[in-house]
């Protein structure tokens, strides 16, 4: 059935050109724009839970807004995921509706799975991502989730949305400075991050890895570029 938001939720050539140019590397096996900035940019890649080489791919709701991305980051690194672990063994209802939330994420990456073509995915049949249904281990994954489904269907990923609003918030659009808009298209994988479409794990270590380089480092990176400069 084709509704509005059906519509809407369906990648444009500019949706795909923008993911790109806020990922730094092309888009790919991407069926639905599953959520988006109040200026209508994408914020969240809904992907084939298999990629075009093959590869099962777990986290369908991923992030691509660099504001969104960084806020998260920041959020995993002050804990907050320890002290859910801990709410999660305690509070049995908290608990039920985190595993609710597994299961509405395994329905929709089915229902992903059969609009892409792609159908079933054994190898991660059952497994969703982030940790679910047990545990806490991306919070990339489940605020992508939550953005994707919208507030009450994942309860963890709704309280992340809250913590990072220091940074970011549905209301307000930070698209302007957050990537390069004019960059050239990227159309070939130079980046060294091309293989973080592995798992959503070994992606959120390079990430923190990368946000403390971010912060530790401000400002020199001239020695990198012409080291790089010869390797092609
Ligand atoms: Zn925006």
């Amino acid at each position: 059935m084709v509704t509005e938001s059906n519509v809407s939720k369906t990648p444009s050539q500019q949706d795909l050109d923008t993911i790109a140019r806020q990922l730094g590397r092309p888009a790919r096996d991407i069926v639905e724009v599953g959520a988006r900035c109040v200026c209508g940019n994408p914020l969240v890649a809904t992907t084939a839970p298999r990629l075009s080489s093959g590869i099962p791919f777990p986290t369908t709701f991923y992030l691509t807004h660099p504001t969104l991305t960084s806020a998260v980051s920041r959020l995993e690194a002050g804990g907050l995921m320890n002290e859910m672990n801990e709410r999660l063994t305690a509070d049995a209802e908290l608990a039920q509706q985190y595993r609710a939330a597994h299961e509405h994420y395994l329905a929709e990456r089915n229902r992903i799975g059969e609009l892409s073509g792609v159908g079933e995915v054994p190898e991660i049949n059952g497994i969703s991502a982030g940790g679910m249904p047990e545990r806490v281990k991306c919070l990339h994954v489940l605020v992508g989730h939550s953005l994707s489904a919208g507030p009450g269907v994942n309860p963890l990923g709704d309280e992340a949305i809250d913590g990072i609003a220091e940074w970011w918030t549905r209301e307000v659009c930070t698209c302007e400075g957050a990537w390069d808009h004019e960059a050239p298209l990227p159309n070939k994988d130079l980046s060294r991050h091309v293989k973080t479409q592995e798992l959503a794990d070994a992606e959120e270590k390079k990430r923190l890895r990368r946000l403390k380089a971010e912060e530790s480092l401000t400002a020199s990176e001239e020695s990198t570029e012409e080291s790089n400069g010869g390797e092609q």
